[in-house]
């Protein structure tokens, strides 16, 4: 381990070949202007493009570069979990490599930490170039997460944020498989405090979280950090026996009272659907929940590296050299 790096800067990638050259450079003369040695850890995350070879080409002049691939796309929190196993920098940063996140910001972030925060966060003011559709799930989603746990998760925050070393350390003790970065960030705790900003669009490329990987994400945050959701099944299952008791009582009421036949059987297929529909959804999310306890018996490494530049390949939480 290389102890006298004061700055890790952790960029996930995959398939970024149209914005590396660009994020690079930026990267580069932010970091250069501290005058403070750093490492740039691209975590290569499945790329099928040419990132890596690009990312091996700035590599050649520039000792800065480091480079971790892995064998297969894992996902963005893992590629940022596998950067933070690697870096040794007094101070880590973890930004997005599409420029979404201007390194620039950087700098007040290095500034916060040298006041004496441990943590410090890049949150949005606004989001620039994204669809009405996205920027209102994640709204919603954070407000959701909000509501459900005793956490305190900063809201409209990604995972651009300064970690100081200890907390960096903390991180990398817990062993949960479905990571959801940020909320540890929260749970492990120290002085935190946040630096605003407002989110440029994309400077190349497509987004790499189709709808699929943000369920993934959103589901991953949930599950960590509140069981209410399986609260809801019982507060369900209660307000349906109340309905279905009062329900019985109207019937029976009528049926003493008047003499008109019920169309039963109208009622009896709505009420069908309804509760199959309630039963399902009861189920799936105590099918998530399920998931993730297999997932954490199951104990698999989080993720495989196929090679690594400019670094020595290790195992996680083992402090030993391959
Ligand atoms: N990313 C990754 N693995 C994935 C998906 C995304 O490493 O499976 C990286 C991606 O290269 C980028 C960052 O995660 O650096 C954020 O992704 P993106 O900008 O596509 O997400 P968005 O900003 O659209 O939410
Ligand atoms: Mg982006």
């Amino acid at each position: 381990m290389n102890g006298d790096i004061s700055y890790s800067i952790i960029v996930p990638v995959y398939n970024e070949e149209a914005v590396i050259d660009q994020t690079y450079r930026r990267l580069k003369q932010v970091m250069d202007s501290t005058k403070e040695p750093y490492e740039l850890i691209f975590v290569n995350d499945g790329s099928c493009d040419h990132t890596t070879a690009l990312i091996t080409g700035f590599g050649y002049q520039d000792d800065a570069v480091k480079l971790i691939t892995f064998s297969r796309n894992f996902g963005h929190q893992i590629a940022i979990t596998a950067g933070m196993d690697y870096a040794s920098g007094a101070a880590v940063v973890v930004i997005d490599a599409d420029l979404q996140d201007p390194p620039e910001l950087i700098l007040d972030m290095i500034a916060k930490w040298k006041e004496g925060y441990s943590v410090v966060y890049a949150k949005r003011t606004k989001r620039k170039g994204e669809t009405f559709f996205k920027k209102q799930t994640a709204r919603l989603f954070y407000r959701i997460l909000n509501i459900s746990t005793d956490l305190d998760i900063p809201m409209d925050t990604g995972d651009f944020r300064l970690l100081d070393r200890k907390v960096c350390e903390e991180i990398k003790r817990l062993p949960e498989k479905n990571r959801y970065v940020r909320g540890l960030v929260s749970w492990v705790g120290f002085q935190q405090t946040a630096v605003e900003y407002e989110r440029n669009e994309r400077f190349a490329g497509e987004t790499k979280y189709p709808l699929k990987k943000m369920i993934k994400l959103s589901l991953d945050g949930l599950t960590s950090f509140s069981s209410k959701p399986l609260k809801i099944a019982n507060y369900a299952g209660a307000a349906l026996f109340l309905f279905g008791l009062i329900y019985l009582a109207v019937l029976l009421l009528l049926k003493i009272s008047t003499t008109s036949v019920i169309a039963g059987w109208n009622l009896v297929m709505a009420m069908q659907l309804v509760l199959t529909g309630i039963l399902l959804t009861m189920m799936g999310i105590i099918g998530e929940y399920i998931g993730r306890i297999y997932d954490e018996t199951r104990d698999r490494p989080l993720y495989i590296v196929s090679e690594c530049y400019g670094m020595i390949k290790k195992e996680r939480n083992v402090k030993k050299v391959v």
